[in-house]
């Protein structure tokens, strides 16, 4: 998976915001998109078009303004796509299977491979209706305050556009670097480091009189876990190395 991973999702993901009433709020998701990578507008039945209160809101986000899809309905606006799915203010209002916005962004991420998907948000004073609702594979709820749980439709278009986002750079990470890694430190390298280090603490008296087993012990503990390579210990030689030399500097005085 490469960068262009990044380019076919925000080609693959539609937000659809359905009968919208403030154009401001028009504005301001786009501006929530942009800033997540994400330009695929789509405005179901607006109850007003997008208009200069909206362009001031989009701030830099213009573009993805301007090249809004406009729809009259809900089922249009879905058309091709593989996983819809509708964001609601109040939990458990349909019998769909509700999603956290994580987990949500988890499965758009696993689906844009395969194809189109669509998140959906509903109007201002009313949200989505059922029949809409109905239209949608499962529901995504933002586990707000439950004594005040609706988020200006901005607000919420840019809490699910973050977690898709976060899902999204999970997947890049998880298909590694592309450069190949450096082959791993063997054993008998780690030994190696491992009495160089021992060697070390003794010369900068970090035992102080103590046995050196303990420490000894739980520092290789740490350098075990990170699974070290073998550029990786060069380096980490290259410092006790020079600590070495400044503690044998320090014993003939010359460290004065
Ligand atoms: N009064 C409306 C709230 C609409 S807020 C209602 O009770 O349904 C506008 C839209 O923002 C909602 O339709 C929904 O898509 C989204 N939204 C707001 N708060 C949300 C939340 N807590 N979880 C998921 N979506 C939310």
């Amino acid at each position: 998976m490469t960068p262009d991973f990044m380019t076919l999702a925000a080609d693959r993901i539609r937000i659809v915001l359905v009968g919208t009433q403030h154009p401001g709020n028009i504005g301001s998701a786009a501006r929530a998109m942009k800033t997540m990578g994400l330009h695929r507008l789509v405005l179901v039945a607006p109850e007003k078009r997008p208009n200069a209160e909206s362009e001031a809101l989009a701030a830099g986000a213009d573009d993805v303004l301007a090249s809004a899809a406009f729809h009259d309905d809900l089922a249009s606006a879905l058309a091709g796509c593989q996983r819809v799915l509708g964001c609601t203010a109040r939990s458990r209002r349909v019998a769909l299977p509700e999603l956290t916005p994580r987990e949500a962004a988890a499965s758009m991420a696993g689906t844009v491979p395969q194809g189109d998907v669509a998140l959906v948000f509903g109007r201002e004073r009313t949200g989505l209706t059922n029949e809409e609702l109905h239209l949608c594979h499962q529901a995504v709820h933002i586990p707000a305050n439950p004594g005040y749980s609706s988020l200006n439709l901005a607000a919420a278009v840019q809490v699910l556009a973050y977690e898709v986002r976060m899902a999204l750079l999970d997947r890049l990470d998880a298909a590694g670097p592309t450069e190949p890694r450096d082959p791993p430190a063997s054993h008998e390298q780690l030994e190696g480091f491992y009495a160089q280090l021992g060697e070390t603490l003794d010369a900068i008296d970090f035992h102080k009189g103590r046995s050196p087993d303990s420490a000894m012990r739980k520092l290789r503990r740490i350098f075990n876990r990170t699974g070290l390579d073998e550029r990786e210990l060069r380096l980490l030689r290259g410092v006790l190395a020079d600590a070495q030399r400044m503690a044998r500097l320090a014993g003939t005085g010359g460290g004065k």
